[in-house]
């Protein structure tokens, strides 16, 4: 290849090109949220997961080839141990402008710590995950946590200059009664909240028939109390976006179940065992890590054969589900 010639980008078989990256870099967590992970959890041997160096090097791959965007996740990142490394690592895609935003999606508990090495890395943004305001609550939902921790991190990212973004998986129940208090909690800091329509990954103990709350009715519900202006802005993924006009404060409202957002798709999701999955609604994997052990063009050939196969669109069919359509806990993947 000529030098001058920039490295073909990556397309997928319906020519949507591919330039966001979801990393899993672990499939552990400090937390069990119920919609998420059952309560005991067997965890992937550590010699399946990929090192930080392989991390880092499948990470340089998808950006040569025309990544823009790269998302850490999880499990839940920040327990991984050395984490900070491959953060450290990565700042320098961002450094040549080879990569214009490196993110992370947390749930908060060990923010606190790292927020300020995260802004030094050139972070710009998290995701923190937080569905209630309310202690108990909180500690039932994710049976382990302690809120007040992540109410520090989230203190502690805006202090580091961080935007924040606040995640919440809205539910039947409770969660109906407190989602205003989270809005006027985000909105007060200057931070977006987006609510996501649970998705049937995993079993987790929760029959998913009785917490599942369809978007659609919950804005419908929201928008008796609040004026809410949608807001014409794509990311290319599944959020759709309204303005709380009381608030001045973003709503991003993701249904995958209901809403089809597919035609606009340009990321892929890879495991923290390297397996390369081109759709959240498809259990259907690629192996990349053990090409990746091989070579790096191995690697590249097993991705770019795996996107001429990513589906159209997802198969997500709540009225077939039996309980789980699709049998990987999110936490394997991401978020
Ligand atoms: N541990 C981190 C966290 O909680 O933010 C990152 C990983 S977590 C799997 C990523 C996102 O997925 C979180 O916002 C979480 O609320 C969401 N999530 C987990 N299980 C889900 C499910 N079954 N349906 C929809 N969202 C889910
Ligand atoms: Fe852990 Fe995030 Fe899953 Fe909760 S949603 S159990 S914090 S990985």
């Amino acid at each position: 290849m000529p030098l001058d010639t920039a490295p073909a980008p990556l397309v997928d078989g319906f020519g949507r090109t591919v330039n966001y990256l979801r990393l899993s870099v672990t499939d552990r967590c400090d937390l069990r949220c119920t919609y998420c992970m059952a309560e005991r959890m067997t965890f992937l041997p550590r010699r399946d997961v990929l090192s930080l160096e392989e991390l880092a090097r499948l990470s340089d791959l998808f950006i040569r080839h025309g990544a823009r965007k790269l998302r850490i996740t999880g499990g839940e990142p920040l327990v991984r141990r050395d984490i900070m490394d491959l953060f450290r690592d990565l700042s320098r895609h961002l450094a040549t402008g080879a990569l214009d935003e490196l993110t992370l999606t947390t749930n908060g508990t060990l923010l606190a710590r790292h927020a300020a090495a995260l802004a030094a890395c050139g972070v710009r943004r998290v995701n923190v995950s937080l569905d209630t305001l309310d202690a108990d609550r909180y500690r039932a939902i994710t049976r382990l946590g302690d809120i007040r921790m992540v109410l520090a991190g989230i203190d502690a990212a805006l202090e580091a200059g961080l935007k924040v973004k606040l995640n919440a998986v809205a539910s039947r129940g409770a969660f109906e009664g407190e989602v205003d208090d989270l809005i006027r909690f985000a909105h007060a800091r200057g931070m977006d909240l987006t609510l996501i329509e649970e998705m049937p990954l995993g079993e987790t103990g929760l029959d998913r028939n009785q917490s599942v709350l369809s978007l659609r009715d919950l804005e419908r519900d929201l928008a008796a109390r609040w004026t809410l202006s949608p807001l014409r802005r794509s990311t290319g993924g599944p959020a759709r976006y309204v303005r709380v006009n009381e608030t001045g404060g973003l709503i991003g409202l993701i249904s995958p179940m209901s809403c089809n957002f597919c035609a606009l798709c340009n990321r892929v999701r890879v495991s923290c065992t390297g397996q390369l999955y081109t759709c959240l609604g498809d259990d259907s994997a690629v192996d990349l890590r053990g090409p990746l052990r091989h070579s790096d063009t191995a690697a590249l050939d097993a991705l770019r054969a795996a996107l001429m196969v990513k589906p159209e669109r997802h198969a997500f069919d709540m009225s077939r589900m039996a309980g789980t359509a699709v049998p990987r806990h999110m936490s394997a993947l991401g978020g």
